[in-house]
């Protein structure tokens, strides 16, 4: 054990970490990244295959980004946008919008995607008090919905392991079924298209009783990632969208990790035309390199709370570090980079591999379903594929296809047993192919092994 690893294992408490195994077992100490690649303190190079927890865009230590967050060093690292204006977050806003679905005008920073989030749900909330109608009070979200880890965040969340804990701290909202189809508990519904039509029916029927008293209603587009990148049919955000708009409810779509080119086009939006009422954003926001949070909304809401200071319309909420200037300007070189070097033009032959991949991994007898979404990639396991039975969590079967992928150099991680693929959008082709090779072969390793008995085991993930 080096001192770093002591030093952490004396001192850190990890996130989403079971400690006890964190601290029984190796752990890997990162030092330096170049391009796709991380390097551990041995200088052993691994392929970051989740981008950083699904942060990373264009490769770490990127010349671009680096010289932007210098130049922005050598003038000011960080001033407060209480009261005061600065150039990188003034600049960046204006980018955001110009990139942003059409209709989306504002721009409301703070520092995570939780704290986007808790910005959306307050600012929605009051918006309706404004227009005169505070019975508008209430939210619907989605089955196994995650939309971040504050009190506000978790309310609208719906994943069980992560939540139940915390149920009486909550505010309560209205669940509509998760909408993957792989994952339907509905009985009858022979494919993805009734299961679409069955999803906006039960919204429909939900919003005539009940839009009266909803403020909002928050979902992730195209993808729930977190809850182990469950795949919504064609079609469904814009049912949504027009559902909503129908029934007056707002809209809160929470692209903090479909955002910046994940799902193909530069918003899980753009897959079907829609704009939302608010749009959250953070994660590959600079590209993956500083913390920052921002919550887009339109004018007809950003209009509702303009007023004179004792008509106390002022929206009463920010955060320390609102606005960065070396966050910004992070933000203002990544979203240069998009432009300069056409990005999100040249994803496709990167997604034909994976898909490619998940085609291959699919006919692999205990993958219940490998999925993709763009550049997000997710690939279940199941011990009964047909019956759609899963493996004894005790087991931790995926945990131990990331901890094999590891010999290999490739760095991926688990929710459950679901492995989450999601590379760096700059990564070639190549390298695409070498991480996919790397992870299939891991998956042979852990998964010729079962029966056994034996566990395959990272004990410290979830
Ligand atoms: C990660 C995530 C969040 C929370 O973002 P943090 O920066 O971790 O607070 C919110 N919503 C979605 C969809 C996410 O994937």
């Amino acid at each position: 054990m080096n001192k770093w690893e002591k030093m952490d294992k004396d001192y850190i408490w990890h996130p989403f970490t079971q400690m006890k195994g964190w601290v029984e077992n190796p752990q890997l100490v990162i030092e330096r990244g170049e391009g796709v690649m991380l390097y551990d303190t041995e200088g052993k190079g691994y392929y970051d295959g989740i981008s950083s927890l699904w942060v990373n865009i264009h490769g770490h230590h990127r010349l671009e980004i680096d010289n932007a967050i210098k130049e922005q060093l050598d003038l000011i690292a960080h001033t407060t946008l209480l009261g005061l204006i600065n150039k990188p977050s003034a600049e960046f806003a204006k980018k955001l919008v110009q990139a942003a679905p059409e209709g989306l005008n504002k721009v409301f920073y703070s520092d995570d995607g939780s704290t986007a989030v808790e910005a959306a749900v307050k600012i929605a909330f009051q918006y309706w008090q404004f227009k005169g109608q505070p019975e508008k009070a209430n939210f619907i979200n989605l089955g196994d919905s995650y939309h971040g880890d504050t009190v506000g965040a978790v309310s609208v969340g719906n994943i069980d392991v992560f939540h139940k804990a915390y149920k009486s701290l909550l505010f309560p909202t209205y669940k509509m079924s998760c909408p993957s189809f792989y994952h339907s508990k509905v009985d009858g519904i022979a494919n993805e298209e009734a299961y679409l039509a069955y999803l906006l029916s039960e919204l429909e029927e939900f919003l005539q009783v009940n839009a009266k008293h909803i403020a909002a209603m928050i979902i992730e587009p195209l993808v729930q990632a977190a809850a182990g990148m469950l795949m919504q049919p064609k079609g469904y955000l814009k049912g949504v969208r027009e559902l909503t708009k129908k029934y007056d409810v707002l809209l809160i779509v929470d692209e903090v990790a479909t955002g910046f080119g994940r799902t193909g086009k530069m918003w899980a939006c753009d897959n079907e035309n829609i704009c939302p009422d608010l749009m959250t954003l953070s994660k590959g926001i600079t590209g993956g390199y500083l913390a920052l949070g921002a919550t887009l909304t339109t004018n007809e809401i950003y209009d509702a709370f303009l007023g004179e200071p004792t008509e106390y319309k002022t929206f009463y909420h920010g955060h320390s570090y609102t606005g960065n200037n070396l966050a910004c300007a992070a933000g203002i070189a990544s979203l240069d980079i998009f432009t300069k070097d056409r990005v999100i033009e040249n994803l496709p032959p990167k997604m034909t591999v994976i898909a490619k991949y998940m085609k291959k991994m699919n006919a692999m007898q205990y993958v219940g379903d490998a999925r993709q979404c763009g550049m997000l990639a997710g690939i279940e396991l199941m011990q009964d594929k047909k019956k759609k039975i899963p493996f004894d969590p005790a087991l931790q079967m995926a945990g131990g296809i990331c901890q094999a992928a590891r010999t290999y150099g490739l760095i991926v991680r688990n929710i459950g047993d679901v492995v989450i693929f999601m590379p760096p959008l700059v990564s070639t082709v190549e390298q695409i192919e070498e991480m996919l090779k790397k992870l299939e072969k891991a998956m042979t390793t852990v998964l010729s092994k079962v029966g056994n008995g034996q566990h395959y085991s990272d004990p410290c993930a979830f």
